[in-house]
């Protein structure tokens, strides 16, 4: 079976309090070797981390940040705990950051400068970046761009954007996450678009518990269910699903150097 990767899902979330030895039995059995389990704010990313430590099993690993919905709590600089936990081993990104100006749960200008503090805190730390963008990216590529991201690379997770916008942020040495949406129906272009980027900037995810892709809709999604994006990947790229996972597993490999604990 193939090797497979989940770079984006939140298992620290209460969402996964009652049952999660069984979510990560039926990860396993789905051929899902790597997890990151990205925080979304200051006590998300400490769980996330304390989950990632206490498993130490090679397979789950950590990003830490503060999402754009919560960025208002670190406006006046990156709360310590953040930069404590980002020097750790067991933490391979910074994130998830970035621009949402579809729901604005934050002001945007505050937004922005959390957006570029994480992008300093990724180049001081020389990890990743996990980025979350929403109907912002132009601005999203700007602070990239100003901010020199370029020098500690990342990914633009469950990518929602136009084909132009990947194929800047892949100049910028960043690689595109699709995540359970390139699989519902509506999304043909999404589709077209993970069809025609380069295979070496491509990655998958679930986002669980958001997101579900076609068959799960309406449940709770889980890294098991990384499988349909996989699936649905490689069919409009016309490859096998055993070809798109090895290069997904080779790429998610390059951008986290995740498996030298
Ligand atoms: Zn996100
Ligand atoms: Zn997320």
């Amino acid at each position: 079976m193939a090797k497979l990767v989940d770079s984006h899902c939140h298992l620290a979330m209460k969402e996964f309090e009652e049952d999660l030895p069984e979510v990560l039995a039926r990860s396993s059995g789905a051929g899902v070797e790597r997890i990151l389990v990205v925080g979304s704010d200051e006590q998300g990313s400490l769980e996330a981390f304390r989950l990632v430590r206490n498993r130490n099993d090679g397979m789950l690993f950590a990003a830490v940040g503060i999402h754009p919905h919560d960025s208002a709590m670190a406006s006046s600089g990156i709360p310590g705990t953040i930069e404590e936990l980002s020097v750790c081993p067991e933490v391979v990104a910074v994130g998830e950051t970035g621009l949402d100006y579809f729901y604005d749960h934050s002001p945007r200008d505050v937004q922005k400068r959390v957006f570029a503090f994480h992008v300093g805190l990724a180049r001081d730390t020389g990890k990743p970046l996990v980025v979350h963008v929403r109907d912002a990216y132009g601005d999203a590529l700007e602070i990239l761009r100003r901010e020199k991201a370029s020098e500690c690379g990342g990914v633009i997770h469950c990518f929602s954007g136009s084909r132009e916008d990947a194929l800047a942020a892949i100049d910028l040495g960043f690689y595109i996450s699709f995540a359970g949406p390139v699989t519902w129906p509506k999304n043909g272009s999404l589709r077209e678009i993970a069809a025609a980027l380069p295979m070496e900037s491509i990655l998958c995810e679930t986002d669980a518990p958001f997101l579900s892709p076609q068959p799960k809709r309406g449940r709770r999604n889980e890294p098991a269910h990384v499988a349909w994006v996989y699936e649905v990947l490689a069919q409009a790229r016309g490859i096998s699903v055993e070809k798109c996972a090895r290069e997904i597993w080779k790429n998610s490999s390059r951008l986290f150097r995740w498996g030298v604990l």
